[in-house]
């Protein structure tokens, strides 16, 4: 079977010392542009729109969000309209993320809070769906049923490339650690790093997402308590942890998703969470372009952090 995304050993003094063997799965690698999970999520949904003869797909999104460019690039590679309903005021219309997803031919209107709150709500959906007849839609994060089957994909690869225990991944939606659990067979121990604050209620949308078969399995865990103040919140400490980290290993991270899970792994191996001998997968699952909103906003230094250029491709 070919594999969509390389698998890389990592080597650290941390991880001699405690005697485990940790790998990452490079999903960051899949797309120069469309960030990993995001197309792992994407893929079946973009064959469900061609399948389904719409001319386009419909999503929900915050204004920097990986959902919402990564939608944009994959609907105007398949052909496929797009359109994003965009938290917020229309003054984000330009930022790093949105202008991207503009040029590859993405409408955003943009709603208040209020309205965007209705997002999964069956009535707001309908009146959506009858002003759209010809657009799929897909919820936000692209996380639906459809998604998991991608996302199973990793585990699928990764059988094939490793023997490993543990399988680590930064958790926003859920469809990603849904999809995870999915299609391991209740083998493995998966482990969600929640990103973001009082993440409880994600337990039950990831229960949601999953067949009757795999509601039973009982091999993952989602940890809460690592988000470090909530979402997009870090601190320069946090920061300096990831680019240290980074320049050691030669990879990129975002302090959002993949820095917050490698940060949150960090920590559980100081706590001695992990025993000797232990094999673990990190799944960097991508998300850099996010990193250029960032800079935009005063949030990080853009010295420090490799901003891809999305530039180039165009
Ligand atoms: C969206 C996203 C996640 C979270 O995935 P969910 O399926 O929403 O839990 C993780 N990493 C990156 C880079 C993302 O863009």
């Amino acid at each position: 079977m070919h594999s969509n995304s390389p698998l890389q050993t990592l080597h650290h003094p941390l991880f001699t010392h405690h005697q485990i063997k940790v790998f990452i799965k490079r999903d960051d690698l899949i797309h120069p542009i469309l960030s990993g999970n995001k197309w792992r999520k994407l893929m079946p949904n973009i064959q469900d729109a061609i399948q389904l003869k719409k001319s386009g797909i419909l999503s929900f999104g915050g204004a920097y969000s990986n959902h919402i460019h990564a939608l944009a690039f994959a609907c105007k590679e398949h052909q496929l309209k797009s359109i994003g309903i965009i938290r917020g005021e229309s003054q984000y219309h330009d930022n790093f993320t949105l202008a991207w997803a503009q040029h590859w031919g993405m409408q955003c209107q943009f709603v208040d809070r209020t309205t965007y709150q209705q997002r999964d709500q069956h009535d707001f959906l309908t009146k959506l769906a009858q002003a759209y007849p010809d657009y799929l839609l897909v919820p936000e994060g692209g996380s639906n049923h459809k998604a998991l089957i991608g996302v199973g994909e990793i585990i699928k690869e990764l059988n094939q490339q490793v023997e490993f225990d543990t399988l680590i991944t930064p958790v926003g939606s859920g469809g990603t650690l849904a999809g995870l659990i999915s299609t391991s067979q209740n083998q493995y121990e998966l482990l969600g790093i929640a990103v973001l604050k009082q993440a409880e209620y994600l337990k039950s949308a990831i229960h949601s997402l999953l067949s009757e078969q795999a509601k039973r399995y009982n091999n993952w865990q989602l940890i809460t308590d690592l988000h470090r103040g909530g979402y997009g919140k870090f601190s320069p400490q946090d920061c300096q942890q990831i680019i240290d980290f980074s320049q050691h290993c030669h990879i990129d991270f975002e302090p959002i998703y993949s820095g917050k899970m490698l940060l949150g792994f960090l920590d559980l191996l100081s706590l001695g969470y992990f025993k000797a001998k232990q094999r673990i997968v990190l799944l960097h699952t991508g998300g850099l372009q996010g990193l250029g909103g960032m800079v935009e906003r005063n949030m990080l230094d853009g010295s420090q952090w490799n901003i891809p250029k999305s530039a180039p491709y165009f």
